[in-house]
């Protein structure tokens, strides 16, 4: 028996990553659909048991407890939702310094997804190199801001080459990079693994055969342990559905403070005697976070 991490799958058969090696491996129909709440019983990024039968081909016979998952539909702890990929250490937004330019918003909406998915979040800023002193300042900021936060960040230039800090970062871990387009995601990879490229080649040329696994997940071995999760079609990460009051509770700034709200419902919007509103008047919370917090809760509305 040999354990090893789903990197593609089929349908019908996995590739399974075993110690450098790909196995291609089934999954006896003991295993399908025991577990109720999902739908797929195996899915991208879970580790596994296998035994390797004469011909050299996989059977899973354990599927190791996952520690979260990612669904493919911005589904929020439905039953019967599709886990896209599972087991991620890590999900990176992307956001350039400049061209385009970078975007608050953006990466606020972003966390709030990943600890709605309850997956570890993390901000790179990319295009260092094109900033200048007082863009400098306020990149450092606002990375500053987001560690304090307890999310990891990043500062680098891919076109500089300097991705050191990154690398050291993603060593041997599971990372999702997501952005929008133009930040450098391609560029920063290719620093990382040069290449890269060719490993996605390997392993779409296997899936060719199934033209729906393009939808699907897949892992991108790299060359230190590590893997890079490729989500074709997946840019940006659907904010989940949300109940109003429940939003503050994904800005780990509010938690405390929405303590001291007067009404249990409280949205900290307009609302008397609301402590997040108290904490943000006192400089306890910042105002690009404020800002990102009332124009997810308005969108919340519709
Ligand atoms: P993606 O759409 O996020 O994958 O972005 P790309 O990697 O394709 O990069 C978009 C453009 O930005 C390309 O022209 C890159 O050469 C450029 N670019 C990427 N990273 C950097 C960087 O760190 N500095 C500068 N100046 N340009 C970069
Ligand atoms: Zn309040």
């Amino acid at each position: 028996m040999k354990k090893g991490r789903v990197i593609q799958s089929t349908g019908k058969w996995y590739k399974v990553s075993c110690d450098g090696d790909i196995i291609d491996s089934r999954l006896p129909g003991k295993f399908r659909l025991d577990k109720k709440e999902v739908t797929n019983p195996v899915a991208v990024g879970d580790y596994v048991d296998i035994e390797i039968g004469d011909d050299g081909t996989g059977s899973i016979q354990k599927i190791h407890d996952r520690e979260n998952y990612i669904p493919r539909q911005a589904t929020h702890g439905r039953r019967g939702e599709q886990i896209l990929v599972s087991n991620v250490d890590r999900a990176w937004v992307v956001q350039s310094v400049k061209q385009p330019k970078l975007n608050t918003g953006f990466i606020d909406r972003f966390l709030v997804t990943c600890e709605a998915y309850e997956v570890s979040g993390g901000v790179i800023f990319n295009k260092m190199d094109l900033a200048k002193s007082g863009g400098r300042a306020h990149v450092q900021e606002l990375s500053e801001l987001y560690r304090s936060l307890g999310y990891e960040t990043a500062i680098t230039s891919a076109e500089t080459g300097d991705t050191d800090d990154l690398k050291s970062k993603i060593a041997g871990k599971t990372s999702v990079f997501i952005g929008p387009s133009g930040v450098g995601k391609t560029s920063l990879l290719n620093q990382i693994e040069p290449d890269l490229k060719l490993r996605v080649g390997e392993i779409s040329s296997y899936s060719q055969k199934g033209k729906h696994t393009t939808t699907f997940a897949q892992l991108i071995p790299l060359s230190d342990g590590g893997f890079v999760v490729d989500t074709p079609g997946i840019r940006e990460f659907g904010l989940v559905h949300i109940d109003k009051p429940e939003l503050s509770l994904y800005f780990p700034e509010m938690i405390e403070p929405r303590q001291h709200c007067k009404f249990y419902n409280c949205t900290h919007y307009h609302e008397p005697k609301c402590g997040v509103i108290e904490a943000f008047e006192d400089g306890k919370i910042a105002a690009s976070r404020y800002n990102s917090y009332l124009n997810i809760l308005e969108s919340l509305d519709r």
